[in-house]
């Protein structure tokens, strides 16, 4: 029998990732460029195309391309193929994706957003294998969100769902780029862990962040796991949001498990227990007794996982 492969790509703001992947989940070749971030559509078409040409060209021997699936950094409408609103690719907004690929490369193109394919990406390799019904929160330059019931995404009627990252968790808090104020993502992204620091930066003149010439959240990790006071607190004030938001969520989908992502989760021993703090003293208990907050597993592949597996449905 001839083995089946489908190509996922992982569209990021800056860097598009793509692999050849059997049913599986074993990842044959891989290719990383950088993302034609200004677009036109044209070329980031003709980016993924090429991808797709050299993988096919590279696995040849190794079994045949039955489909193709992007995962996108936006919403996205999955029935169509088309793309609803990219906030880091504003060229991408309405644009029919799917069909742009299909004319190029005679294989089903399936679409859909990129923490929705890192969920199902983690339900199928990492560390939510054998569960059905999980959120998952990728932390990173912004906050992703991803739910998945019985077994299915849900993506809502116009596939806004799961913006985890919008959950209002500070009424009249810090401005949002959604329009919003107070929402999880600035307080548990990438950016919010450097804005925090910044802020409390006065209150401490003696931090090792004083030093550096940039603070970014690397920094407030690397300076915390020194004992630094500055970075602690951070991570104290974000572990505690964090633990508000998941409260809301293990309230509202009483979920087998909660799965965190993206870069800022590596603070996990710093920010945690905060977290859970609030659950403890917030969440109905049998949910709170029930779910599983764990750190992700598939790293910066949740995404081309997730997107095979869909493509192999
Ligand atoms: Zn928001």
């Amino acid at each position: 029998m001839t083995n089946e492969l489908v190509i996922a790509t992982d569209l990021g703001g800056t860097h598009l990732r793509a692999a050849a992947i059997d049913r599986s989940g074993r990842i044959y070749e891989r290719i990383k460029l950088s993302t034609p971030n200004k677009g036109p559509a044209e070329e980031l078409v003709n980016a993924l195309v090429q991808a797709a040409e050299t993988l096919r060209l590279e696995t040849k021997d190794k079994g045949i391309i039955k489909a193709l699936s992007v995962a996108v950094p936006g919403s996205v409408n999955f029935k169509e193929g088309s793309i609803s609103q990219a906030p880091n690719l504003p060229f991408l907004n309405d644009f029919r994706l799917a069909d742009a690929i299909k004319e190029r490369l005679s294989v089903p193109i399936i679409l859909e957003n990129d923490a929705n394919a890192a969920a199902i990406g983690e339900m199928w390799q990492g560390a939510a294998q054998n569960y059905k019904t999980l959120l998952c929160l990728t932390l990173g330059t912004g906050v992703g969100g991803g739910i998945v019931l019985d077994g299915e995404v849900w993506r809502g009627l116009d596939g806004m769902a799961a913006e985890i990252g919008h959950l209002i968790i500070e009424p009249e808090g810090h401005p949002c780029g959604c329009g919003s104020r107070g929402c999880l993502e600035v307080y548990a992204s990438a950016t919010a862990i450097v804005r925090m620091a910044r802020e409390l930066l006065p209150n401490y003149s003696d931090s090792l962040l004083s030093k550096v010439d940039k603070i970014t959240a690397e920094e407030v990790y690397n300076c915390g796991i020194h004992g630094d006071a500055l970075s602690l607190e951070v991570f104290k004030k974000m572990g505690y949001y964090l633990g508000i938001g998941l409260t809301s969520l293990i309230n509202l989908f009483n979920p087998e498990m909660i799965v965190i992502g993206g870069g800022v989760a590596d603070g996990w021993e710093m920010f945690i227990n905060h977290a859970y703090e609030q659950i403890r003293t917030r969440a109905f208990k049998i949910p709170a007794k029930r779910v599983q907050v764990v750190p992700a597993k598939c790293g910066d592949d949740a995404g081309i996982l997730g997107a095979a597996y869909l493509a192999f449905q």
